[in-house]
């Protein structure tokens, strides 16, 4: 699998994938990553990729030209390439989009800057459009990371133990049980007693009971999608 940064600042991402699990499944060729930048394909000698915004209004727009060659010279490469934008105006990216999306063989994330991009590109280019939340950044990098990330590990292999995306939070709207490691008693707290029992038929039992309390108590909203499909 391949995923395309369409960004400006190159360096804001590249960095994130130099270490740990991820850099492992690059240098495993799991997947790759790859950057376009909309710079190299502005025309005028200033290489310009930004312009004020028609009918007035605070702060620059990312230019259609360059932000076009560069969406186009992906799609010369590729023309399955599965453009995805990072906007306030998209909709809230979810683990289930993770999921989907780690099926994908391309995966480009444009990524705005300043006060966004020119309508148009967006309306030609977007495969879908996804916010990571209900707060404005300065860039559609961090956004463009998060999801990468969590796309990426949903990638077969990436993971060393693929079983631990099974129990994780969101599956089936639960929250993941609560998990504690040693020392058994710290600070006067101990963990779960069952926990230390041995048996794994009623660990996974009380596990269960627990990712449904813990979901009710956490994210109410999640608790009543399950309370609908049961
Ligand atoms: N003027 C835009 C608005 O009010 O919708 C915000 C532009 S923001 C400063 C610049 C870029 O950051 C956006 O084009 C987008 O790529 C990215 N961005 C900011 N917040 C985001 C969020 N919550 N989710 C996804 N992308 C975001």
């Amino acid at each position: 699998m391949k995923f395309t940064f369409v960004t400006l600042f190159e360096n804001l991402v590249k960095h994130y994938f130099e270490d740990s699990i991820l850099s492992r499944a690059i240098k495993d060729e799991i997947f790759n990553i790859d950057f376009v930048n909309p710079r190299d394909f502005a025309m005028d000698k200033h290489k310009k990729v930004d312009d004020y915004q028609a009918g007035g209004g605070a702060g620059l727009l990312l230019k259609p030209e360059p932000l076009s060659l560069a969406l186009e010279s992906i799609k010369n490469e590729n023309p399955e390439a599965y453009f995805i934008f990072a906007t306030p105006a998209g909709k809230s990216f979810k683990q289930i989009d993770a999921k989907r999306l780690s099926q994908k063989e391309h995966v480009v994330f444009v990524n705005g800057r300043y006060e966004g991009i020119d309508e148009r590109i967006i309306e030609k280019y977007a495969d879908e459009l996804f916010s990571i939340g209900d707060y404005i950044l300065t860039g559609g990098e961090l956004p463009s990371m998060c999801m990468c990330d969590a796309v990426s590990r949903n990638i077969p292999k990436v993971l060393g133990n693929a079983e631990s995306l099974d129990v994780e939070s969101y599956e089936n709207n639960l929250l993941e049980a609560p998990a504690f490691t040693k020392p058994n008693t710290f600070q006067g707290s101990e963990i779960i007693k069952e926990y230390l029992k041995g048996n794994h038929g009623n660990i996974l039992t009380l596990k269960s009971r627990l990712s449904v309390c813990k979901t009710n108590y956490f994210r109410p909203d999640l608790f009543k999608k399950i309370k609908n499909t049961r």
